[in-house]
């Protein structure tokens, strides 16, 4: 393959050809970000043979294609993705050095694409690296946004929203494809024609398309992750512009391009709403189009499709596929409507991401009829077609004048697929009880992954060299191979290896730390670390407390030969989720007191990192020792930030909730800090009038944390500032913060015990590694292939 035999001194002609010709810059004058960008354009020539090979053997093969549509993909930086992929670290690293610069700073110049809120769109991230690399031929399908995830700091310690302009630096790793577009229609009217239904949309925004390569391990192969970009379908008004009404002139542009400006806009205003149904049927529809369009064009009959095209659903946010692909077949190309739904529905598979019904999507019969007139009318006609099917048990797909796009999704997919063993099972018996009795073979379960390429053998090279030694290279796309790790965990030179590893990762931590952030902390103490996004059912609060109470044990008996421990966080909160903003405040307050309290911080610090996204995972997670996953019982339905965590050796401390379940089944009871009620036993307890004030009456350290926080302790400035926080605990504690925190105190006493013990610590955070390997995102993918899409991989020449 060509990128191996491609030689230092050639990668840097290479580099100087493209900062002289593309930038038109000379060495002399190049920033880091010149030469970050010529290093990018350098590594993406590679890149590009490799996935036009790929290309080539799709083309030749017409082999069944997979279509993943999500509205989010969090992918990061993906310099080095490429770099590693292609495997030319050693390239790169020597023609940096030559060049007189460093290549981690030059990897570090590159923003964040951050198009993604946090795990579901992580996770989307990870399966396309995957599909990568096994050799799946597949597109992942979004939205171009211009702004990001926002960028997150903290004023007097509050959170302060900042737009993310990711996209005003030059993109290297995209291609504009100006013969790619699809017209996209919204409102106006239904009218028969022919006995057929004709759907004249009133507004029309084109999608236009982006391509990004999305490259596999060793470069064997490239998929295209393409994202849609909205753009009016008439430039700006020239008539009115030359009346000299120029802001008018460019309105119908501007609104236009609203469509794919911000991820996620707040939805908490009706117009909000409007714009978010109208960013899923965007992507979604330009995204079927495009699948039908390729289809066609390889001359298949209708009825075939099937056969080559898997569309995966991430989440209800492209939900309302099933009713545009039978518009699509029925409408606009005459298929019978039972046939188009049977031919949708064998394309169509859903993937769900969560139990909890305020977070399945529903939308008003009102704007889903104004805006898509004809869908609506479709989901009538699907509705009926099901009732027909089922006569006598029906599951409606409409409720108090709403539409519920969950139901939708699971009426129109052949597979619906949980995220973890547990949320599958729970699935069937909560939110789809009724629509898994009369489809008792269409719920399965794909464990969520992450992809060992970034999350183990870039992020963490001293592990990764360490691993690569101790049993060879083949786990990199293999993972399960880390089991031949355990035969090395009785061996004391592998442990000091293993303990040496980490803690030169918690140095380099340390030291950033103190450079970017002006913090010091000991990088012996252990580093507790939760970083995920804020969310009650997360549950930052019960850490917090606990700290607290932690600080007033300290506090009362300093010789107490306490371990010394740094409780690291990072999260964003949704901007109008005002609970979760509470809780990021009250973190940076109690972090405020404690830090500089002379007693106890040499033992208890507290930091909260601003603007958590994939690149600090990536820095932070090879620094960890313990991993929070303290979620109530039933209400995470996987996680993989979890799994980034074990598979770097840091234990959790956690509940039997998600993929928890199944990491601790396969690390190792003794090797994972178990605490809380299961998903039964919260059902149990919430039913039991006060358990809050039960809970506190029964654990003074409980109480006296809340006290302290009530009585403004953390507060001097605005004593009832945590009002509202206390009285949620102390009341209905919805996610049962007071019920489970003695059992999550006890478990911190236990990890810290084993944490006293280097000998113990280090076996079991080797363990973790060592026993995670199921966790890796090329196994969920094979799991996807087997049992939802029936696709095979392919090989490039
Ligand atoms: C992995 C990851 C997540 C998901 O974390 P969970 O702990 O599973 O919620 C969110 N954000 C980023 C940036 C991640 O890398």
């Amino acid at each position: 393959m060509e990128a191996y035999s491609l030689t230092a001194a050639d990668m840097r002609d290479s580099i100087l050809r493209h900062l002289a010709y593309e930038l038109g810059t000379d060495p002399g004058h190049a920033t880091l970000h010149d030469w970050r960008i010529a290093l990018s354009l350098a590594v993406r020539d590679r890149l590009v043979d490799r996935w036009f090979a790929a290309n080539r053997a799709t083309r030749a093969a017409q082999p069944k294609r997979v279509y993943y549509l999500s509205m989010e993909f969090l992918i990061g930086r993906l310099l080095e993705d490429a770099i590693v992929n292609l495997r030319l670290e050693e390239q790169a690293g020597t023609a940096l050095a030559d060049l007189g610069l460093d290549f981690d700073a030059v990897i570090q110049n590159e923003p964040d694409a951050a198009l993604g809120n946090g795990g579901l769109g992580r996770l989307a991230a990870c399966f396309m690296e995957s599909l990568a690399t096994i050799g799946c031929p597949a597109f992942g399908y979004g939205i171009r946004y211009e702004n990001g995830l926002f960028r997150q700091s903290f004023q007097d310690g509050r959170q302060i929203e900042e737009p993310e302009d990711w996209l005003s630096q030059f993109h290297a790793w995209e291609f504009e494809r100006r013969d790619v577009a699809q017209e996209i229609r919204f409102g106006g009217e239904v009218t028969q024609k022919d006995g057929r239904a004709v759907w004249t949309g009133a507004e029309a925004v084109i999608a236009a398309a982006f391509d990004t390569p999305i490259i596999g391990w060793k470069g064997r192969w490239a998929n295209t992750l393409r994202l849609w970009s909205a753009q009016p379908l008439h430039g700006f008004d020239l008539a009115r512009f030359n009346r000299g009404e120029y802001a008018a002139a460019a309105e119908p542009e501007a609104l236009a391009r609203t469509i794919s400006r911000v991820l996620y806009p707040d939805d908490t205003t009706g117009q909000g709403k409007e714009l978010r149904l109208k960013q899923e049927y965007f992507f979604t529809a330009a995204s079927l189009r495009d699948i039908l369009r390729r289809f066609e064009a390889e001359g298949g009959a209708l009825a075939d499709l099937p056969k080559k095209a898997a569309i995966q659903l991430n989440d209800t946010h492209p939900a309302i596929a099933g009713p545009e692909l039978v518009r699509l077949l029925h409408d606009e190309r005459g298929m019978a409507l039972d046939e188009a739904i049977a031919t949708a529905r064998g394309c169509l598979s859903y993937t769900n991401h969560t139990l909890m019904p305020e977070a399945l999507e529903r939308w008003s019969e009102d704007l889903m009829s104004q805006l898509l007139p004809r869908h609506m009318q479709l989901i009538e006609r699907i509705d009926e077609a099901h009732a027909a099917e089922m006569p006598g048990r029906r599951v409606t797909l409409r409720e108090n004048g709403e539409v519920k796009m969950g139901e939708i999704a699971f009426t129109m997919a052949h597979k619906v697929n949980g995220v973890s063993a547990l949320h599958t099972d729970l699935m069937k018996e909560t939110v789809f009880a009724d629509l898994h009795r009369l489809h008792p073979d269409r719920i399965v379960n794909e464990t969520n992954g992450v992809t060992p390429r970034r999350w183990l053998l870039s992020a963490n090279p001293r592990l990764s060299r360490l691993i690569t030694e101790t049993i060879g290279e083949g786990w990199v796309d293999d993972l399960e191979q880390l089991d031949r790790l355990e035969a090395s965990i009785s061996d004391p030179g592998f442990l000091d290896a293993y303990a040496k590893a980490k803690r030169e990762n918690k140095q380099d931590f340390a030291e950033w730390l103190a450079a970017e952030q002006g913090v010091r902390v000991d990088p012996e103490a252990l580093f507790d670390v939760q970083i995920k996004r804020i969310h009650e059912y997360k549950r930052q609060h019960l850490n917090i407390l606990e700290t607290v109470a932690l600080w007033r044990e300290i506090k009362a008996n300093p010789g107490a030969g306490w371990v010394p421990r740094v409780k690291i966080f990072a999260g964003k909160a949704a901007p109008g989720y005002v609970f979760a903003k509470e809780i990021i405040h009250l973190i940076n307050d109690v972090a405020e007191v404690l830090n500089a309290d002379p007693v106890t911080s040499p033992y208890l610090k507290v930091l909260f990192l601003p603007n958590y996204n994939v690149s600090l995972a990536e820095r932070l997670i090879p620094a960890a020792d313990l991993s929070e996953q303290i979620s109530t019982a039933g209400k995470e339905a996987s996680g993989t930030g979890n799994m980034k965590f074990a598979l770097n050796g840091a234990p959790t401390i956690g509940t039997l909730d998600g993929a928890n379940v199944e990491i601790r089944d396969r690390v190792g009871a003794r090797n994972f800090f178990l605490f809380g009620m299961t998903a039964q036993e919260v059902e149990a307890r919430r039913a039991v009038p006060d358990h809050a004030r039960q809970a506190i009456q029964a654990d003074p350290r409980l109480g006296g944390a809340l006290k302290a926080i009530s009585q403004g302790a953390f507060s001097p400035s605005d004593k009832h500032r945590y009002r509202g926080v206390v009285a949620n605990l102390t009341g209905q504690d919805y996610f049962l913060v007071c019920s489970d925190f003695t059992a999550y105190w006890d478990a911190q006493r236990r990890a810290e015990a084993a944490f006293a013990d280097p000998a113990v610590w280090h076996r079991g955070a080797a363990c973790n590694t060592a026993r995670a390997g199921w966790f890796s995102s090329d196994r969920t993918i094979r799991g996807y292939m087997t049992d939802i899409w029936g696709t095979v991989p392919l090989a490039a020449e």
